[in-house]
């Protein structure tokens, strides 16, 4: 949570219901982030809302508030003579681009609303879809969707519909709109009741993003958590400049100059997010990839063992740079600069967060100087250079280049067996970092 909101004393003064705000409390909750605080009183009017937040904002209880209380407001039905309404099936959608951030998104409605009974579907490729029909015949409150698989629920499901939608929500809109969702997101607004209310967040306001909230708000109120694209004061920014077969070394360096930390390390490949979290268990560190390559399984797995702090380093492509909900990251390191810089704030957004003190650094070859100019222009800043010892980092050369080369073979190797047995090839990775972990008996030191 990045900001709180000065004026705002307590979630009961947005004039949210005793039971949320018993939620919120039970949450550890204090007071309404600055998204909240804006934007709870709004929808709890019956307001269209458009937020400009991002992950860690605190946005999610931003929409999953106000759609809670409707519900239950709908259940307790206001006018005696009439008694209590029918239980409620499908009240609330909200499609989300990612498979892990419907399920966090989920998980957050799932703990504030478990005093109330409230039942949440959540509808993702990777998953079997039979298993997800049986659930959505219990008549889940809330469905958390990507667009892809709603859709084909909507179509192919029988008694699944969505036509006494009253709440949808189309969060991380900018992303939401790329090629892949756009057909599905097209049928999807066909298809539901144009009487609802629709919340649309998002990080940035594209001219896509401006066009979706046109065709589906109605004189919607516009909240800005975070305006400008800036990072936090407590995040430190640094870049290193280096020759792009040294790299790896850096890398080592840096991550065995914060050993202990929990870190997140970003690459622009997912072959790559598996090749340095190969080579960085060859070196003792306690590495997990996680990237778009991944089954669904694999992913929740890996991101487990990292919030569970079985892993420290989590090495991932952009996949994991938004969206999910991470906490206590120490540090971000861009091992590959990102060419989009808009993907940069979101990277370090990782880091910092509720107010905690965060390093992001930077290692940039002659190849993405372009890139990090552009990085430097959005933030407005020039950043300082991480300082190091050429020759301490290029100590470590030999050890690193026996790392990869033995990560290499090992990815050789498995695609083989994974060509003789017909395996699945993150489960042979898996394994030798099973093998390799009970082997490496020491951390990594210098
Ligand atoms: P979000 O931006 O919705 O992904 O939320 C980021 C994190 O902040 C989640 O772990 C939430 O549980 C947490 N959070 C949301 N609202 C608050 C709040 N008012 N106070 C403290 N933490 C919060």
């Amino acid at each position: 949570m990045e900001e709180e909101n000065k004026e705002v004393k307590s979630f009961k003064d947005l004039g949210l219901r005793e039971e949320l705000v018993q939620a919120c409390d039970r949450l550890g909750w204090q007071k309404p982030s600055k998204i909240q605080a804006e934007a709870i009183p709004f929808a709890l009017e019956g307001k269209d809302v458009i937020g400009l937040a991002q992950t860690g904002s605190g946005k999610t209880g931003a929409f999953a508030l106000p759609i809670l209380q409707a519900l239950l407001d709908y259940v307790n039905n206001p006018e005696p003579k009439k008694g209590r309404n029918p239980d409620p099936a499908f009240f609330a959608c909200v499609l989300s681009p990612t498979r892990e951030l419907a399920i966090q998104i989920a998980e957050q409605f799932e703990a504030l609303g478990s005093d109330i009974s409230l039942r949440c579907a959540v509808l993702v490729g990777g998953v079997d879809r039979i298993q997800q029909a049986i659930v959505l015949g219990k008549r889940p409150h809330v469905i958390v969707a990507t667009p892809g698989r709603l859709w084909d629920h909507m179509s192919d499901t029988k008694g699944f519909s969505l036509r006494t939608l009253k709440y949808l929500v189309l969060d991380e809109a900018d992303r939401l709109l790329n090629e892949d969702f756009e057909k599905s997101l097209d049928m999807i607004l066909e298809e539901i009741p144009r009487e609802r209310k629709t919340f649309l967040f998002s990080a940035t306001m594209t001219k896509k993003v401006r066009k979706l909230q046109r065709a589906c708000l109605r004189n919607p109120v516009k909240i800005e958590a975070d305006s400008k694209y800036s990072t936090v004061e407590t995040l430190k920014q640094q870049y290193r400049f280096v020759p792009a077969k040294y790299k790896d070394c850096y890398l080592v360096y840096m991550l065995s100059e914060i050993s202990g930390s929990t870190s997140m390390v970003f690459t622009r490949t997912c072959d790559s997010t598996r090749f340095l979290a190969l080579m960085l268990r060859n070196l003792g560190f306690r590495a997990i990839p996680i990237s778009g390559q991944m089954t669904q399984s694999k992913r929740l797995g890996a991101l487990n063992k990292f919030k569970a702090g079985e892993c420290n380093i989590l090495v991932c492509t952009d996949v994991a740079s938004r969206g999910l909900d991470i906490p206590s990251v120490d540090a971000v390191i861009n091992y590959d600069i990102p060419m989009n810089s808009k993907d940069y704030i979101h990277r370090v957004g990782r880091t910092a967060r509720a107010g905690r003190s965060g390093v992001a650094i930077s290692l940039l070859n002659q190849y993405e100087l372009e890139w990090y100019l552009q990085i430097e222009k959005l933030i407005g800043k020039k950043l300082p250079e991480y300082a190091a010892e050429e020759e301490e980092v290029l100590s470590l050369l030999e050890r690193v280049t026996e790392a990869k080369r033995l990560s290499q073979m090992k990815i050789k190797e498995s695609g083989g067996k994974k060509r003789r047995k017909g395996g699945e090839d993150e489960g042979e990775t898996e394994r030798f970092l099973g093998t390799r972990d009970k082997k490496s008996s020491k951390k990594f030191k210098r």
